[in-house]
């Protein structure tokens, strides 16, 4: 099971010489075996995965966490929608009695393309998305996120090895909070790695209460408690400049050095192996 980052900005794409080092496009992480690749979001990201694996003969199955933009965004320029012979499937999103499937932006509207533009094999996910990724052997559980609208976090095993993503949640949240922050630790527990948003510093959470992030000091907070093995760093704020990520990143690694915990912030390319758990 491999993992790669492809978008890692939380809200908008920032571009410029102030993110070359962390990178700028909006959230897409792949967990991928066997020829096999789950995509987890298509925020602007998703552009380079689709130019990096397109006629590679792999199969891509897209699950979202929510529909806000940053998370959907970049599919209509996912190469292989475009290639006769790819096969993508597409998890319909499930909330409040609504199902989306991204093919649903294919309207000619939204973007230039209608769906007969679209020449990839498309199987559309019909029932419960997670069952359907489960008789394909991608073993993923869901959480409820303290997100306005709602969103899911997802934890995905495989051979022994698990990952947690959750991006989008707030885990101070306390009055009308979907899921609380032990019911957060009883998810993540004992995760090989857990890449969570991470989009205030302590001193920004109090005037941003509602808008559905975490600050640092929470993020690290629940890694101890879960005892997680690996922690990263998520869904940047688009203001934020690559110094003040590296931070962001040394004040969390200063804090999570007595429980042994390795931190990094996410990056655009960052790959984790965990067949070898050699990173590259
Ligand atoms: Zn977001
Ligand atoms: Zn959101």
């Amino acid at each position: 099971m491999i993992l790669t980052f492809w978008g890692v900005r939380g809200s908008v794409p920032v571009p410029g010489p102030t993110t070359l080092k962390f990178g700028g496009n909006t959230s897409c992480i792949t967990i991928e075996r066997d020829g096999h690749v789950l995509i987890v979001d298509a925020g602007t990201g998703i552009r380079a995965l689709g130019e990096a694996q397109v006629g590679t003969g792999r199969e891509f199955y897209l699950l979202l966490t929510h529909l806000h933009a940053d998370h959907l965004q970049g599919f209509p320029f996912f190469q292989p929608l475009y290639r006769a012979g790819e096969r993508v499937h597409l998890m319909d999103y499930r909330h409040d009695s609504r199902a989306f499937s991204a093919i649903e932006l294919f309207d000619g509207v939204q973007v230039p393309m209608g769906p007969t533009t679209v020449k990839a094999d498309c199987e559309c996910s019909a029932g419960n998305p997670l069952e359907y990724l489960r008789a394909r052997e991608f073993h993923v559980e869901s959480i409820a996120l303290n997100h306005p609208g709602g969103a899911l976090g997802y934890r995905i095993s495989n051979g022994g090895r698990s990952v947690v993503h959750i991006t989008d949640n707030d885990l101070s949240y306390e009055d009308g909070a979907a899921t609380s922050f032990d019911a957060f630790v009883d998810f993540c527990r004992g995760a090989d790695v857990l890449s969570h948003d991470a989009q205030w510093t302590a001193a920004e959470a109090p005037a941003r209460r509602g808008w559905g992030h975490s600050c640092v000091d929470d993020v690290c907070r629940l890694a101890m408690a879960a005892q997680v093995k690996r922690l990263i760093l998520f869904h940047h704020d688009p203001s934020r400049t690559d110094a003040q990520v590296d931070a962001i990143q040394q004040a969390a690694r200063r804090d999570l050095a007595a429980a042994g915990i390795p931190c990094e912030a996410a990056r655009e390319g960052l790959r984790i192996d965990l067949t070898s758990e050699r990173d590259r």
